[in-house]
């Protein structure tokens, strides 16, 4: 992705610079060569070329760039999860998962982590970004998921015939979860997302307290995939599952939600961050009878949304790492809302506006691994920074407004905004 050439000086705004410290009144941001050269007050800023380009923040925000740590390009806003594969063709999905990063960019979420993708579109989505041919967050990616078969993601039933090859790996045992990551290996992703448990939307046979992976299975998914540098991370939603993704190695949890004592120990000792996508759960309760979905599953998710606030909550107060992702692509839960996931975890989890900002930057970057490349404003890093026209420390639903973004910026380029 290309770099600004020359300097920027943006001014006039709070400095929030991503790493939990206080607002800085009457910030300022230094950019050269799309990096960030200062960040402070701007009473300490060196002097200015007079030929830098200046950008005002008219008295808000200057900011990191938000990271979604739960980023599904290829979820196409569905109502059901048979529609996820099979309604449209993979060239069609391509285009739309194209369209959702440059929307997620627009949001302000300057990098994006993949919590799973039809087929290897968001790989080749990645490449493509990175080689400014589309424009979208930077990425990580993770292909096709693993799921065991009978679990979860294996939803549609044999006699239709459909092999879920776009959606899902589906393995049974050992021996078939090392072939399906050696697979992945050649796709070239970075993350393998697996399924150790099941969610509230099946309740059937597959809910959120039960296992659709093995011990054995999630081990031989860890071995392979660090063997070949890559990271797993998994859906926990049952204790079990939880423990089991720990206690095999996994980098990260998605959604770590009925976490018991023992579980947060094995996250802690290890660093283990966490992304609780969350905001889906409420959108699920609220607006799921809108879509079709049972009293059942609804139950199942207001369990799961009260399991996971309160997960969330402990993980933070014991000094854990989490991750602002939202798992976005539902109907009831469509891309462009990523940052109702912000709003929420300070409205209804009970987070400050600067430990939700904190996470949704500089963990984000650092569950990316690249923590030493943006998550934060600070000397040296790329100038992915958000100028925005309000006080987002007072009230942090403004982030969900992108008509408020004075400029959204991706190694010190305006990509969007109103100065776009
Ligand atoms: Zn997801």
């Amino acid at each position: 992705m290309k770099l600004a050439v020359g300097t920027t000086y943006i001014h006039n705004g709070q400095l929030v610079d991503g790493t939990g410290a206080k607002p800085v009144p009457n910030g300022a941001v230094l950019v050269r060569d799309g990096r960030i050269e200062f960040a402070g007050s701007a009473t300490d800023a060196p002097p200015i070329p007079s030929e830098a380009k200046r950008i005002d923040a008219r008295g808000g925000t200057i900011m990191p760039g938000l990271v979604e740590a739960h980023f599904h390009s290829t979820y196409f806003d569905v109502a059901a999860l048979e529609d996820l594969d099979i309604k449209y063709p993979v060239e069609y999905v391509t285009l739309l998962a194209a369209s959702n990063a440059k929307l997620a960019l627009e949001c302000g979420y300057t990098a994006a982590r993949s919590g799973g993708s039809l087929f290897n579109i968001d790989v080749w989505l990645k490449k493509a970004i990175e080689g400014d041919i589309a424009v979208g967050p930077r990425l990580a990616s993770s292909g096709r998921e693993i799921c065991g078969v009978g679990g979860l993601m294996d939803w549609n039933p044999d006699f239709r015939k459909i092999g879920m090859d776009g959606l899902v790996l589906l393995v049974n045992g050992p021996t078939e979860a090392r072939a399906a990551v050696r697979k992945l290996v050649k796709d070239g992703v970075e993350w393998v997302k697996t399924y150790p448990t099941g969610d509230a939307a099946a309740p059937d046979a597959n809910d959120h307290h039960t296992l659709c992976m093995t011990f054995e299975e999630m081990h031989a998914v860890v071995a392979t995939a660090h063997n070949h540098n890559l990271k797993v991370t998994g859906h926990c939603r049952a204790t079990e599952g939880i423990k089991n993704a720990l206690k095999a190695g996994y980098d990260a949890i998605e959604h770590g939600t009925f976490m018991d004592n023992e579980a947060l120990d094995l996250l802690l000792k290890r660093d283990v961050p966490c992304v609780p996508a969350l905001y889906f759960e409420l959108a699920s309760v609220e607006r799921g009878r809108e879509f079709g979905l049972s009293q059942r599953v609804i139950d199942g998710h207001q369990e799961t949304l009260e399991g996971g606030a309160e997960s969330a909550r402990k993980i933070l107060q014991a000094g854990g790492r989490l991750g602002m992702g939202g798992d976005y692509g539902f109907a009831w839960n469509p891309h462009g809302d990523y940052a109702k996931e912000l709003a929420f975890f300070v409205d209804y989890v009970g987070f400050s506006s600067l430990e939700v900002i904190r996470c949704a930057t500089k963990i984000g970057a650092e569950i990316m691994g690249r923590g030493h490349e943006f998550g934060t404003l600070e000397p040296g890093k790329l100038a992915d920074v958000l100028v925005v026209d309000g006080d987002v420390v007072e009230d942090i639903s403004i982030l969900q407004d992108r008509t408020r973004f004075i400029a959204v910026m991706q190694g010190g380029l305006i990509k969007a905004g109103q100065l776009a």
